[in-house]
């Protein structure tokens, strides 16, 4: 990257963005079992008992959770082009071994600047926006079309994407060069 350029700063959501849904079970009752049955207000469900978690952790091992190819390989493209990205993942705190695994066993862990996960098990929408307060992104990629609206009410400064498996990061972006 040329000196003198401003340096763009990126952030991506994990689940949905860079790691797939586990396949067989069913989108459905993900979404249900993480966010209860409101459908209206912006809640999110923490697993409360241990055999949830458990089975929580369990559903996270990494081979169960494919990796979103494409989505990747331009993650590591922009990286390459001399941007800066961060990882903002509300996964919450019983999660970060499995997450740190799947990372390295992916072999992205230094891709990013920094990983940012839930550990204080905040509500995920609260989470990520505190994140990018912080960060003072100019974009983020987020799967969740609820947190997407919720963050673009919050957030003036970086401009939110929504992306999922099937709508990859869009081509539009790849003209954006650091
Ligand atoms: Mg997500």
């Amino acid at each position: 990257m040329k000196s003198g350029k401003k340096i763009v700063k990126i952030g991506f959501d994990l689940d949905g963005v860079i790691v797939d849904k586990p396949f067989l079970i069913p989108k459905a009752l993900l979404e249900r079992l993480s966010r209860g049955k409101q459908e209206n207000e912006l809640h999110y469900r923490y697993p409360k008992t241990k055999l949830e978690r458990r089975i929580r952790k369990l559903s996270h091992f990494y081979l169960f959770r494919p990796p979103l190819r494409q989505n990747i390989n331009f993650i590591k493209d922009l990286k390459k082009q001399g941007c800066k990205l961060y990882l903002v993942s509300s996964r919450y705190s019983f999660l970060k071994r499995e997450t740190m695994v799947w990372l390295e066993k992916r072999k992205l862990n230094n891709v990013f600047e920094k990983v940012f996960l839930n550990l204080n098990d905040k509500q995920p929408h609260l989470f990520k926006r505190e994140v990018l307060e912080r960060l003072n992104l100019d974009y983020f990629f987020e799967d969740d079309k609820r947190i997407v609206d919720y963050l673009k009410k919050k957030i003036s400064s970086a401009k939110i994407y929504l992306v999922n498996s099937k709508q990859l990061i869009p081509p539009v972006f790849k003209d954006v060069k650091a």
